[in-house]
């Protein structure tokens, strides 16, 4: 592991800080330092057109090989534009489940002809996509799922019925991938497919769930004979969980490592917190955030260890990594809500208040999402150590 920067890096990450300070501004300004669709007065259009310049500068699908149309940046590289992007402000990114996770599923399992039609509408921000894994009898159980797919019998279609649910970003999505039970009296994992489908539809309706901010994040979706192509399968027919796995590989791995400057910037926003409140000068607190500042320090490290094993293979520490940052970021956002005290109960206009206050609520799903607590122990349990189930 190699922690000097290269003078090449170096002039990398001027390059990207001069890009955000010329273009994060003027009508894109609202979008500053703005989680994404969760935080209240999102912009999403605005935010997609943030996207589209992001992409006319080739700063979308810059991990992608430069075959599949991305820019082949090394991991280094990739974290340094992932950091310069936070510290600019720029806001979280709608194109995140397109580019980040469905995108390297389609370079290593998607078809010639599926690579062509879908990979240019995500690497230019124009087409946006939605996750459908989870409902409501399957979360962590996911081999549990219950949508059904069928196919036409004179048109070959696939026909989809069923129900998904915490559905991020489908009211703002044009396709989602939805795993689907198409094999007649199949269980668990076997006999599920991964489609590929488009949202606008008549089978299919979007109802978003209001949360308590008072935004909608993330939706139920009823399939009811929702339609999709005949070709639209990703991997082959019944063998949906494995590439439904190396999706979720994907989600749980190297596409989070680029977190680490957005958990650098939310800490520094809590340290300055508590030095305009003087609650840096409560011993107990300064602890807190000095420990918090040594393991922010340790997740790094080891994002760059996971990151810098060249062998293609992900290493076995790379599993502790979504716990460990997840229960690391929720604990800052009890920190933050100790700094700033009863301050931190009301909405009272000051910005960085609220993005403190953003932390605190958004940091509750961490541990949730991409797989619970719970179920990363399992998993660190036996993939990383071996043991038994
Ligand atoms: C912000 C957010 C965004 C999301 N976006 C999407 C999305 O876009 N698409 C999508 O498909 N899903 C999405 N999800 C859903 C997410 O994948 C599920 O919430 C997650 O998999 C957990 O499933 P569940 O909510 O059904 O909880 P359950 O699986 O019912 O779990 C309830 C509790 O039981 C525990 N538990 C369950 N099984 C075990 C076990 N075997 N051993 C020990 N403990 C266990 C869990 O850890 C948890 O504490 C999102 C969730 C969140 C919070």
């Amino acid at each position: 592991m190699n922690l000097d920067e290269s003078p090449d890096e170096r002039a990398f990450r001027a390059e990207v800080q001069a890009w955000m300070r010329a273009h994060l501004r003027g009508e894109f300004e609202p979008l500053r330092g703005c989680h994404g669709p969760g935080t209240p007065g999102f912009d999403v259009a605005l935010a997609k057109h943030w996207e589209q310049a992001l992409a006319a500068a080739g700063w979308v699908g810059i991990g992608w090989p430069r075959a599949a149309g991305g820019a082949g940046f090394s991991p280094g590289r990739q974290v340094i534009f992932h950091e310069e992007y936070v510290r600019g402000g720029g806001p979280g990114r709608l194109g995140h489940i397109g580019e980040q996770l469905l995108a390297p599923t389609l370079i290593d399992h998607g078809t010639p002809a599926q690579q062509a039609r879908f990979l240019p509408g995500i690497r230019a921000g124009t087409e946006y996509w939605a996750q459908g894994y989870s409902e409501p009898s399957a979360g962590s159980d996911l081999a549990n799922v219950r949508t059904r797919a069928r196919r036409d019998s004179v048109t070959g279609e696939w026909v989809i019925d069923g129900q998904k649910v915490w559905t991020s970003w489908a009211q703002e999505a044009d396709w989602i991938f939805v795993l689907a039970r198409s094999e007649e009296g199949s269980t668990r994992h076997h006999g599920l497919t991964l489609l590929l489908v488009p949202l606008r539809q008549s089978g299919i309706s979007i109802r978003p769930i209001r949360q308590m901010t008072g935004s909608a994040e993330f939706n139920e979706v009823f399939l009811d004979g929702a339609r999709t192509e005949a070709s639209l399968h990703l991997g082959e027919p019944g063998q949906g969980w494995k590439v439904a796995m190396a999706l979720l590989g994907y989600e749980r791995g190297v596409s989070t490592l680029g977190q680490q400057a957005q958990f650098r910037h939310e800490l520094e926003l809590l340290i300055a917190a508590a030095r305009a409140n003087g609650a840096a000068r409560d011993p107990v607190l300064r602890q807190r955030i000095a420990q918090a500042a040594m393991d922010l320090a340790t997740l790094r490290f080891h994002a760059l260890r996971v990151l810098g094993a060249d062998n293609g293979a992900m290493p076995r520490e790379a599993w502790t990594a979504k716990y460990a940052w997840s229960n690391w970021r929720r604990d800052l956002g009890r920190l933050a809500m100790d700094v700033l005290g009863t301050a931190g109960d009301v909405v009272d206009g000051n910005a960085d208040h609220a993005r403190l206050q953003q932390l605190w609520l958004g940091s509750r799903a961490d541990t949730i999402y991409a797989g619970t607590n719970e179920i990363q122990l399992n998993l660190i349990a036996e993939r990383a150590l071996g043991m038994p189930r």
